[in-house]
């Protein structure tokens, strides 16, 4: 990686481990082949290699190869279940639960399948970012067909009761699928015994490339099924067609073997170098504040709210050194606050003054050191520029100012 520049963005994307890397290589100018090509040696080779990577990432999981279905990415495995689903079982009922913070691809899939006349229930967190069980399973109807509620969520870490919440899905008799992007790889994740019977997660958020995913679909107890979302050579078991992105499926492969071999000893030395990354900020800094459960979240990521610094302006005082996501989403007109932070709770200034600090595989114990300097150092530096943050240290209470509109 670039020299000297510190990445902690590993929820946005994980560099390419370089094993997988030289596990893919053969794939491009070596082997060819077209997995589907049934009629000579290279399809053959190809259509081998697939199943290996399939056996490996099943095992990731604990399922069988056969209920794994390769895609283009989570996005695309989000959009196949829900839209799928829906389609499958659109007789049965066309009510869909899901949560306010989850990710893009599955609000904007359920956006659309409401057009299609779904009817979609968007359930509120709690200010640690977890579910109400209560309010889920009162939400439940007889025309209820799916719960859709992330494993952990992108920006906060935050895992929801999975255990619990397949619990009441089974007692309930509906379809429960998960977008499992940011946990598979990086904590035990075990649908099955989760009760989830469709499961979405993608390569490049564990070690592995960009451009190819999985959706697990359970085969047995319930047989699930969903329509395709791509039409065509009747690829996955009908369920997505397109030729098969054979260097990208080996390389997800080497990346499930790799992440079930040491995701246990990188979570373990990740918590200790995020805990000391926040106890550090919290101790040297007034006002730090952090967002989403502290018990029950991803051991490598933190978000962190510096009450009156504006994130993406504090982001400017250290991006030469430190790749990091802001709680800020650029929109071309103006700079809106991250839903699922507000969704916990926060106002908009501390959802607009916070940092996502995501680790992992490759961060050094002296990259945390390095950042705790230069994210410490920003802060003050912003604080001491601020108006507002004299006004609060002079004891103003600034809910009760009136601001002038321009
Ligand atoms: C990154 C991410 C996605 C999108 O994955 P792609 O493979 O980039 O399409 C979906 N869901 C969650 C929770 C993510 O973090």
């Amino acid at each position: 990686m670039e020299d000297n520049l510190i990445y902690f963005d590993n929820n946005s994307t994980t560099p390419c481990d370089p094993r997988v890397v030289d596990a893919m290589l053969p794939w491009f100018y070596q082997n060819p082949g077209n997995a589907a090509s049934r009629s000579h040696a290279f399809g053959w080779k190809a259509e081998e290699a697939v199943d290996y990577a399939r056996e490996q990432v099943a095992n990731l999981i604990n399922v069988e190869s056969k209920e794994i279905i390769f895609t283009s990415g989570a996005t695309e495995s989000d959009n196949l279940a829900i839209k799928g689903v829906f389609e499958m079982y659109g007789r049965k009922g066309n009510h869909i639960i899901t949560l306010t913070t989850e990710h893009k691809a599955v609000l904007d899939a359920c956006d659309k399948v409401e057009k299609m006349g779904a009817d979609v229930t968007y359930l509120e967190v709690n200010n640690e970012g977890l579910v109400d069980l209560k309010a889920l399973e009162d939400a439940i109807t007889d025309k209820t067909i799916l719960v859709s509620i992330m494993w952990a969520n992108n920006e906060t870490g935050v895992i929801q009761p999975m255990k619990e919440i397949g619990e009441i899905c089974a007692k309930k008799g509906v379809l429960f699928f998960s977008d499992a992007t940011q946990a598979v790889g990086k904590i035990p994740v075990d649908p099955k015994e989760t009760g989830v019977h469709l499961m979405a997660f993608t390569g490049h958020k564990m070690y592995g490339p960009k451009g190819v995913g999985a959706l697990f679909v359970n085969r047995k107890k319930p047989r699930v099924k969903v329509v395709a979302q791509m039409d065509g050579g009747g690829h996955e078991r009908g369920m997505r067609s397109g030729t098969l992105n054979v260097p990208g499926i080996v390389g997800f492969g080497k990346a499930a073997e790799l992440a079930k071999q040491e995701m246990a000893a990188d979570a373990a030395r990740l918590s200790v170098l995020r805990d000391k990354l926040e106890s550090a900020l919290e101790s040297r800094l007034e006002e730090v504040y952090v967002n989403g459960s502290r018990t029950h979240r991803m051991p490598h990521v933190t978000n962190i709210s510096f009450k009156h610094v504006e994130g993406e302006g504090l982001m400017m005082t250290f991006n030469e050194n430190i790749a990091v996501s802001s709680g800020s989403a650029c929109t071309s007109a103006s700079l809106e606050p991250s839903y699922v932070l507000v969704a916990l709770g926060l106002g908009d200034d501390l959802a607009h003054s916070s940092i996502r600090f995501s680790l992992g595989r490759f961060t050094k114990e002296e990259e945390i050191d390095r950042a705790i300097e230069l994210v410490a150092n920003g802060v003050t530096h912003m604080r001491d520029l601020s108006p507002i943050w004299e006004m609060y240290k002079e004891g103003v209470d600034l809910d009760s100012v009136q601001w002038q509109e321009h």
